[in-house]
């Protein structure tokens, strides 16, 4: 067997369940999504949609115009359907709304500023993709000792992650909606959590 018949030349391309697009036309529509509550209100439901339907973890994600909250692009957490461990919620949202762009820049200065959304805190990957990404904030619903306390592990991500980013340009605002957010990781773990 050739090497290029054993090595894979392709990753396969993440694709979002089959759901979410219905699901983003009945919540959203061509609304714009004004506060940061409304965005996370989005994310979290995208969380909870994807355990209830067993279509990955309860991670959701999305990435907006900053200043005009106009949804650009969507994650939910598919690791075990796409066999892939970056498949995670933020990497999806960033990746197509690079896509949505044209650009693997999304703070390239000729587009509007963006900004991404996430249930949960990011992991250490999500962490380390977002300066390269080019989003301008961070807005995270639960924490990652809610995640952790689920049984899912964050990884090893610097202790002070928050002024890290914050020193590369990148605001972040934690809390929003926690105990929303919080809820359906519990809901999702079930009554032994
Ligand atoms: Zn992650």
């Amino acid at each position: 067997m050739t090497l290029s018949a054993r090595v894979p030349f392709v990753v396969p391309s993440f694709r979002l369940p089959r759901w979410v697009a219905g699901f983003l036309e009945s919540r959203i529509g061509g609304r714009r999504l004004r506060s940061q509550e409304m965005r996370m209100e989005l994310a979290i439901a995208l969380a909870r949609e994807n355990g209830r339907r067993g279509s990955g973890g309860p991670f959701g994600a999305a990435v907006f115009e900053r200043d005009t909250g106009r949804l650009v692009a969507v994650g939910v957490n598919v690791v075990v359907a796409s066999g892939l461990s970056l498949a995670h919620a933020e990497m999806l949202a960033l990746s197509f709304a690079q896509r949505a762009r044209g650009h693997f820049d999304l703070g390239d200065p000729a587009s509007p500023v963006h900004e991404l959304v996430s249930s949960s805190e990011p992991c250490a990957m999500c962490f380390g993709a977002i300066p390269w990404s080019g989003v301008r904030r961070l807005v995270c619903g639960a924490r990652a000792r809610d995640a952790q306390a689920i049984g899912f592990d964050e990884g090893p991500k610097p202790a002070r992650w928050v002024a890290a980013l914050e020193r590369r340009g990148i605001a972040v605002v934690r809390d929003v909606h926690r105990p929303e957010a919080r809820a359906a990781l519990r809901d999702y773990a079930g009554p032994l959590y």
